[in-house]
């Protein structure tokens, strides 16, 4: 059975919220985030190019939001981009994913029932 993964018709957190990590996530410190798609946030932090503005959208994410996306260096995203879950993915709600997805006019995800089923 395929996973359950919203995110590929959504992108909504991509396109609201700053991505800033530590430097060294980069591909000219000890990480894989390739450092031209990135921008000097503070001395030791930096930020994926296009999250950082009033209207966000990074700079890697590929498609239309709330219909088919994907992150053009997935494999090669920082951690706060990894880190970013689904509300319930791990059980428990994200309110950041919420909040992006209300920003598109998208609704909540849903919790599992108890037998496993997502609510409607
Ligand atoms: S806002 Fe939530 S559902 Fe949408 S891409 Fe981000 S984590 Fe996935
Ligand atoms: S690097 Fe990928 S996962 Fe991270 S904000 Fe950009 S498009 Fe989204």
């Amino acid at each position: 059975m395929q996973e359950y993964n919203p995110c590929i018709t959504c992108g909504a957190c991509c396109a609201h919220f700053r991505a800033s990590f530590h430097w060294s996530e980069c591909s000219d410190g000890y990480g894989k985030v390739p450092v031209e798609l990135t921008e000097d946030l503070t001395l030791h932090r930096r930020v994926m190019k296009g999250t950082n503005s009033s209207s966000p959208r990074c700079i890697a994410l590929q498609g239309e939001i709330g219909n088919c996306v994907s992150c053009y260096i997935y494999e090669l995203r920082s951690s706060v981009c990894r880190e970013f879950l689904f509300s319930y993915q791990d059980g428990q709600p994200n309110e950041r994913c919420d909040q992006a997805r209300a920003a598109y006019g998208l609704q909540p995800i849903k919790p599992f029932d108890d037998k496993g089923h997502r609510a409607a």
